[in-house]
């Protein structure tokens, strides 16, 4: 195999420099689009202005797949249709024998009725807005990189397909099975996170599954009928309390009760209590000892509940832990030596957060997940993200994309 050196890049390369306005001026017409996830008609909107981008490249297919509805336990306890979206798939030089698959979402955490709407430039190098930095910057660095990658030389010698989904934000539960099956195509992954504000990059993730506890009493009138009533908040406030125990059973997995919901007038006992909780695990062994506990806490609180207490456990874990090992740390190591290249020093560090990458992990792809934007504070009304970071990042994918077609992937033969 002839070895093709990075000045050979550079020229294609170079032609990225001169689209970071028109980078710029995109990615705030799109930060201002709310799209917040399960807000339908925003998430349309912006759906239409993505496929209007990327079919400017010229793909073989372009296709906006509606999603199913999925389910949440709502505020009456009962399970209840949560709309999706849709997702779009774009597919470049599918004859090519290598592929790489290219995936980060397009929804936000913001709703459409949030007061963080606007995106503006604080300074040269500083925009704040929704999504400007998870992810919509991402999206901006894909589209360039894949635009400077069809330019090039090589631009026919790499399958890519990009995956861009609606409901990331929510743990991706319409999507997951789209993105398994996209793994099972391609041979590496790379995913557009923001990455922190100097750079690094998340290395292992942990994985992460939500939860809703719904207990069920019955009503009754606190003065003229007390004793025949069911407490159902004060039967969930037992099953809290040994639920946050659990943190102190496992160090390596934390369960974060976040949210309680039930009662009423205080005159009436109240018949319905539901905790919603987070479970993080670093380990597949974790996952499991969470599910056998949490089973065994939910048949001990019905167990020792007064007759007429009901209690159920809904939802499960969605994103199983990243562990940096074999072809994925050779992948990091892969993107390290080119940004090595390019002058950009890449470094990685665990992280408690979890994302898509968390999920091809599982389904066998390799993949790198923080190649987006420079950024921070995400989830937050401050979030920002470092302007000069979408060229600098997009020349770091572009050159990716380049190699993979020119040199191989790092665990090739021959390399
Ligand atoms: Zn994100």
């Amino acid at each position: 195999m002839t070895t093709t050196t990075t000045t050979d890049y550079n020229r294609w390369l170079d032609w990225l420099d001169g689209r970071q306005e028109a980078m710029l001026a995109r990615l705030i017409q799109w930060s201002a689009i709310n799209s917040g996830t399960r807000n339908i008609d925003g998430l349309g909107r912006m759906a239409e202005r993505l496929t209007e981008a990327f079919t400017a490249l010229g793909p073989a297919t372009a296709e906006a797949l509606p999603l199913p509805d999925g389910e949440e336990i709502g505020p009456d306890g009962a399970p209840r249709p949560v709309p999706y979206g849709r997702l779009l798939r774009f597919a470049f030089n599918p004859q090519a024998n290598r592929r790489a698959l290219m995936v980060i979402h397009y929804d936000t955490v913001f709703p459409a009725d949030s007061p963080f709407q606007t995106p503006r430039l604080t300074d040269a190098d500083t925009l704040h807005g929704p999504g400007v930095a998870d992810a919509k910057g991402g999206i901006c660095v894909i589209l360039a990189a894949v635009e400077a990658f069809l330019r090039s030389p090589w631009g026919r010698d790499l399958g890519i397909e990009v995956l861009l989904n609606p409901d990331e934000e929510t743990g991706s539960l319409g999507s997951a099975p789209l993105l398994v099956e996209a793994a099972g195509r391609a041979h590496f992954a790379l995913l557009y996170e923001p990455a922190l504000p100097d750079g690094t990059l998340a290395g292992a993730r942990k994985g992460s599954g939500n939860f809703s506890v719904v207990v069920r009493g019955k009503a009754a009138h606190a003065g003229r009928a007390f004793h025949d009533g069911r407490n159902a908040v004060v039967a969930l406030a037992r099953v809290v309390g040994a639920l946050h125990a659990l943190n102190a059973e496992r160090p390596t997995i934390t369960l974060n009760v976040a949210k309680l919901e039930g009662g009423g007038p205080t005159n009436v006992v109240p018949d319905l209590a539901i905790a919603r909780f987070n479970v993080r695990t670093e380990s597949h062994a974790d996952q499991h000892w969470a599910e056998d506990r949490l089973r065994a806490l939910i048949a001990d609180a019905n167990a020792t509940a007064e007759d007429g207490i009901t209690v159920t456990l809904a939802g499960g874990f969605s994103r199983p832990p990243k562990e940096i090992a074999g072809r994925t740390a050779a992948l990091y190591d892969w993107v390290k030596a080119a940004g090595g290249v390019l002058g950009q020093p890449i470094a990685w560090v665990p992280t408690g957060g979890c994302c898509d990458g968390n999920n091809l992990a599982a389904a066998g792809l390799p993949n790198v997940d923080t190649l987006g934007v420079r950024g921070g504070l995400i989830h937050s009304d401050r979030e920002f993200m470092t302007v000069s970071s979408l060229t600098e990042r997009a020349r770091l994918s572009a050159l990716l994309l380049m190699r993979a077609a020119a040199e191989g992937l790092p665990w090739e033969d021959g390399r």
